[in-house]
């Protein structure tokens, strides 16, 4: 079964916003196993939308003769004047909007949940046109609707993200699985991504050697970003179970190879696996930093819970903060520089005994300019711009790590993070 998706909205073909609901979207319809055969982005513009549903609708697609046999279409159903995908539908289907009672209804009742009043402009969210079904909408006010262009059948689901994937797993999945069901076997794909910091893309192309060649089943796929490599696996077959089978002999072979690289999986994080760790050990973590400004603790507390491990941290940017804050020692300031492993270690040392945990991480480093790249540019003498020192505390010492990171400002600071998380670890493995 084949598939397309249309996206609605101004901001998406400014580039405002990056169209995420279609890349969802692909994912989910993927793994039921529906092909989707192009990705539609059209502004909020009534013309523009009506063409891209008549063609959609039982018309072959640009790239094959095969009808296209879903449509999937997000955005455009909110209730100001640029919202115009109901409009759209009704003059495809040569019919009028009707008033949907029972929307009506619940878009009331959503106004007073919230304790606001409803303003007259949402009446026309319960329009609908004649005919088509609606989906409810628990999570927002406009609901989706539901109907066939021709032979094809086309659900209309809202671009707020959150509410778009609630829509889809309440009143669109089973309906598609059905679908994909009466039409025989079709390959559905079940995915597993393995996540690895420490080694860089062709080393571990190389580690996985044979495991990464084209045309097998499961298939094995590598990405970068910011010094993680993600490993992903991806297999067919007639259904998810018997896809979901075939992941584990890979994953297996997988984890034997790589080892610790590996943090974790899927939707796991870094900082959520340290944190996990931390947690297990009964163990707590403090920061000082310097060139990532806060970024560390950031990422430390972006997990719920965090509270239990995590103590305190120092932005100790200038180095008079470092001096007043975190006691770091003039002398050393003044003949090794802040970006020094002397420094590094000063800060891990004093943030651990400063705030009484059993570790404390440590960040000096020169980021660079905004958008630079590593070069000469920035860094004073002997410190290039990516230099970073990276100290790791505990009750029994300190360790410093130096790096020579690439990348702009943004990018040096991310690994940076990273790199600190990791060391921290490998530490409590
Ligand atoms: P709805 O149908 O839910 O009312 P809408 O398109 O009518 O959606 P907008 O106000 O245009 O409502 O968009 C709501 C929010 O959803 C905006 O923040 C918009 O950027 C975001 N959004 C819309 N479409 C997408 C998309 N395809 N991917 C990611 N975000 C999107
Ligand atoms: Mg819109």
């Amino acid at each position: 079964m084949n598939a397309i998706i249309i996206s609605i909205g101004d901001e998406l073909i400014l580039g405002q916003t990056v169209d995420t609901n279609a890349a969802w979207l692909s994912q989910q319809l993927s793994s039921l196993g529906i092909t989707v055969r192009e990705h539609i982005t059209v502004g909020d513009d009534i013309n523009a939308i009506v063409g891209q549903l008549r063609r959609a609708g039982g018309m072959p697609s640009a790239l094959n003769n095969d009808a296209v046999e879903v449509v999937l279409v997000t955005g455009g159903l909110g209730p100001t004047d640029d919202d115009l995908t109901r409009h759209a539908l009704a003059k495809v289907l040569e019919t009028e909007l009707k008033l949907h009672q029972p929307s009506l209804g619940r878009i009331e009742q959503f106004f007073v949940r919230l304790n606001k009043p409803m303003s007259q402009t949402n009446h026309v969210q319960a329009m609908i046109p004649c005919g088509c079904d609606v989906l409810e909408n628990n999570v927002g006010t406009a609901p989706g609707i539901t109907t066939q262009i021709g032979k094809t059948p086309v659900f209309f689901l809202p671009g707020v993200p959150a509410e778009m994937k609630v829509m889809f797993d309440e009143s669109v999945k089973d309906k598609l699985r059905q679908k994909v069901s009466a039409g025989g076997a079709e390959k559905v794909c079940a995915y597993r991504t393995l996540h690895t910091y420490g080694a860089g893309e062709s080393s571990i192309a190389e580690m996985l050697g044979d495991m990464m060649s084209r045309g097998r089943n499961p298939v094995v796929n590598c990405t970068a970003a910011h010094s993680i490599v993600s490993i992903r696996i991806i297999s067919r077959g007639p259904d998810e179970k018997t896809a979901r089978v075939l992941i584990e002999p890979v994953e297996r072979e997988l984890r034997k190879r790589l080892g610790t690289f590996i943090f974790g999986s899927d939707e796991d994080t870094l900082a959520g696996v340290v944190g996990g760790l931390l947690r297990r050990n009964g163990s707590t973590v403090a920061v000082a930093e310097s060139c990532t400004g806060g970024l560390l603790a950031k990422e430390l507390t972006d997990i719920s819970g965090s509270s239990s491990y995590f103590m305190a941290g120092w932005v100790t940017y200038s180095n008079d903060a470092k001096v007043r804050f975190l006691q770091v020692n003039p002398e050393i300031l003044e003949r090794y520089g802040a970006v020094s492993e002397q420094v590094a270690c000063e800060l891990a040392r004093n943030a651990c005994r400063e705030s009484q945990t059993d570790y404390a991480l440590s960040i000096t480093g020169i980021a660079g300019p905004t958008g630079g790249i590593a070069g000469p540019t920035g860094g004073a003498e002997g410190k290039p711009v990516g230099l970073v020192y990276i100290g790791l505390a505990d009750r029994g010492g300190v360790e410093v790590v130096r790096n020579v990171f690439p990348g702009g400002r943004d990018c040096v600071r991310r690994r940076a993070v990273y790199s600190a998380l990791n060391i921290l670890r490998l530490k409590l493995l």
